[in-house]
Order: structure tokens, then C-alpha cells, then sequence
């Protein structure tokens, strides 16, 4: 398989930083192909703007989908941009590594879909859903809290924690083609022993090493 996973925590030795380096150092061993894109490391511009692309179709207004449709029929992406594109594309599975960040992903990540989801390139002209480009394709969330895990269910203080990651799961993901994987998470890892963490490490390598053959899931309800 080819992996690509996608990192954003401005803290290479924090818990997401080891994380990311145990999928990477596992998927590796087990015979994928991975690639990843450090987000903070590469100090990438999250915001959307004209320096996305070649030229301009019209340098009076400037509306995003116009100018990626553009883009797509001219091969007109910035070189950076379109590395990133041609990333997902190459992707089997696709793995996002955060810290949950007001409910959401991290604003380097969620630029980072904002630029490299184009319309044209990741849907659009009908191909959305399961007729999206990235059918086939697979991705999987894996992220950490600061709450607990008890808070984050049906009831709780903070609310079951799929809906929350709905809007990444079917917003995102099922809306470009992808499948969706179970994801990972690990709460409050700052809350527990060092022992602890070790062994979640240890559980997150083991779940990768099968990866391959894992089902989607079906991503639920609005919270
Ligand atoms: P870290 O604090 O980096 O790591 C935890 C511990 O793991 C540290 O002691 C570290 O040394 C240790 N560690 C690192 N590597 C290893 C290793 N290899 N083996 C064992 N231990 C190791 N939380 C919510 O629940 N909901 C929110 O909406 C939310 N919004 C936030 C918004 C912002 C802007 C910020 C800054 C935080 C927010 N948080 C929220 C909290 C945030 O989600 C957590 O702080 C974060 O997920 C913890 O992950 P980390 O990688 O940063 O942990």
C-alpha cells in the first residue's frame, strides 16, 4: 500500500509526534510505501489565496473554485500545491495525525484540506459521495484529547465523539470518495503514566501492522 500521513503538532516529541513516528516506522516495516507531510516542519501556509496557482482566470475577484477548476484543466497548481495533490492521489490509505483542537483539526490541518482538496481535483461536476475521485481510497483519523474519554460519549459533557469528527469523517472524507477507517484516539494521554502511553504506542503498531485488511465503518449521526 501507499500510505501517506499527515501530521500536525508543532511538537515533534510530544504524544502525536510519537504516534506519527511509530505509523511510520511500522507501516514501513510491514512493506508500505509511506509518505508523509509534516505540516509545522514544512511551515506550511494554510490560507487559501491566489498563490495556489499559475495564473489566474480572473485577476478582478478571486473565488477559490474558480480558479482551482482552472487550475485542473491547465495543470496550473502551484508546484507545492500540486506535490501535496499528487500525495493524496498516490494514496491508498491516508492517516491524519492531531491533537483535537476546539472540537476540530488543528487550523494548519484544516488549511492544508482547504488548499489541497480542490475543487476539480478532490470533486466537484458530480463527483461527490461515492462517485468522488477518491474512491477506493482509505482514511483513518488518529488523534488525542486533553478530555476523557468518558466525557466524550453520548451524554457526556463534551458528546460522543464521532459526531464531533463527523464533519472531518463525511464532510471531507466521504464526501471526496474515501472510505473510513475506525479511528484511533487517545484521551488525556498528558492524564496517564508513562507506562500507559507506551502501551497505547505499542497497541497503535499492532493495529497498523493489519491495517490493510481493516472494513470501514459507518461514520453515524450528527451529536
Ligand atoms: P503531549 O502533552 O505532548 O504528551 C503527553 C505526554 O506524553 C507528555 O508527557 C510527553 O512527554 C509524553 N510522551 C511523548 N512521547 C512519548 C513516548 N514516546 N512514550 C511515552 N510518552 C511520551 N482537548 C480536548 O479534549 N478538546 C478540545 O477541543 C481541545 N482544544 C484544544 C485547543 C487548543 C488550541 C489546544 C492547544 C489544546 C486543546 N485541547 C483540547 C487539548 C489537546 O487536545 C491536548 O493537549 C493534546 O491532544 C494532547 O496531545 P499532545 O501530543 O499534545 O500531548
Amino acid at each position: 500500500m501507499n500510505v501517506l500521513i499527515v501530521f500536525a503538532h508543532p511538537e515533534p516529541k510530544s504524544f502525536n509526534g510519537a504516534l506519527f513516528d511509530t505509523a511510520a516506522a511500522t507501516l514501513t516495516a510491514a512493506g508500505h510505501t509511506v509518505v508523509s507531510s509534516d505540516l509545522y516542519r514544512m511551515d506550511f501556509d494554510p490560507r487559501t489565496s491566489r498563490a495556489n496557482f499559475l495564473e489566474q482566470k480572473d485577476p478582478d475577484y478571486f473565488k477559490p473554485q474558480v480558479e482551482e477548476r482552472h487550475a485542473t484543466e491547465t495543470h496550473g497548481f502551484a508546484p507545492a500545491l500540486e506535490a501535496e495533490i499528487g500525495k493524496v492521489e498516490a494514496a491508498d490509505l491516508v492517516i491524519f495525525q492531531f491533537p483535537l483542537w476546539w472540537f476540530g483539526l488543528p487550523a494548519i490541518l484544516k488549511g492544508w484540506v482547504d488548499r489541497v482538496f480542490a475543487m476539480g481535483r478532490a470533486y466537484g461536476s458530480g463527483r461527490i459521495y461515492e462517485h468522488g475521485p477518491f474512491r477506493g481510497k482509505r482514511a483513518l483519523l488518529s488523534l488525542t484529547t486533553g478530555g476523557f474519554q468518558s466525557s466524550y460519549v453520548s451524554g457526556g459533557e463534551e458528546g460522543d465523539i464521532l459526531g464531533i469528527l463527523r464533519p472531518i469523517h463525511r464532510g471531507i472524507f466521504q464526501f471526496t470518495g474515501f472510505s473510513v477507517l475506525a479511528p484511533a484516539i487517545h484521551y488525556g494521554p498528558v492524564r496517564v503514566e508513562e507506562r500507559r502511553r507506551r502501551q497505547w504506542l505499542d497497541e497503535w503498531s499492532q493495529r497498523l501492522r493489519t491495517i490493510e485488511s481493516e472494513q470501514p465503518i459507518d461514520v453515524g449521526p450528527y451529536a
